[in-house]
């Protein structure tokens, strides 16, 4: 596995298929998912001069933020309990896994020490799948507006995981969904939510994702190999 070149290899594919989207000139973040790998393979990834990881595990992001160096910008992309919040309240940048008012509240209620508020995305599970996270679509305008007023906590967006297919091209129409959701929450304008990222796309789909306006992937597998 040369890491370092299918980060290269992700970056340009990404760039062509930016090419075939509405909006061509907007930045996609790439987020390297380290789940499940060594201190020396994420090395590689930083060697590269990318800074910018994502756990899905509050225990194991707690363990290579005492490893890794303090450059790392630090995304949790999976499932978040109440009572781990306060764990990670100091360390991440985007929380992407927002789905209920009380996991909202405690995130709020944890940042009045940090004195500045956590950038949250909104999980969207948009093909109601029992097996995932987050709220459905209908029921997402609803919970920004109750959740904006909240101090310690600024929604910046949506995220999805979209449902394991063969073909990717099978979740293009949720992509398409998710994007004038995305559009729609921003044009209402609410009140302290600022509409800035569409958390969209994995391994498997990520190029379907971007064309349909994805602005920032979650990237594992293509990155380090199949996990074990
Ligand atoms: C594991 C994971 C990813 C990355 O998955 P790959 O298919 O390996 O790219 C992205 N998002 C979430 C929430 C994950 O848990």
């Amino acid at each position: 596995m040369d890491i370092r070149a299918n980060l290269r290899r992700i970056k340009t594919e990404i760039d062509a298929s930016l090419l075939k989207s509405t909006n061509p000139e907007r930045k996609v973040t790439v987020i390297v998912v380290t789940k499940n790998q060594e201190i020396k393979e994420i090395n590689e990834v930083l060697k590269e001069g990318h800074f910018i990881l994502g756990e899905n595990r509050v225990q194991e992001l707690k363990d290579k933020y005492d490893q890794l160096p303090m450059e790392v910008d630090w995304h949790l992309i999976g499932h978040l309990q109440r009572n781990k919040v306060k764990y990670i309240v100091d360390k991440v940048k985007l929380i992407h896994s927002l789905e209920n008012y009380s996991l909202a509240e405690e995130i709020s209620k944890r940042m009045a020490v940090e004195k500045k508020p956590m950038e949250c995305l909104v999980q969207v599970n948009p093909a109601r799948e029992e097996s995932k996270y987050g709220l459905e679509v209908h029921e997402i305008m609803t919970f920004i507006k109750e959740v904006a007023h909240l101090p310690g906590l600024k929604i910046k967006g949506l995220m999805t995981i979209a449902p394991e297919v063969n073909n990717p091209e099978e979740v293009r129409p949720i992509f398409k969904e998710m994007f004038h959701l995305f559009n729609e929450i921003k044009e209402t304008k609410i009140f302290g939510v600022e509409m800035e990222y569409l958390s969209m796309g994995m391994t498997n789909d990520y190029k379907i994702a971007v064309e349909e306006g994805s602005n920032m992937v979650r990237i594992g597998s293509a990155i380090f190999g199949p996990r074990y």
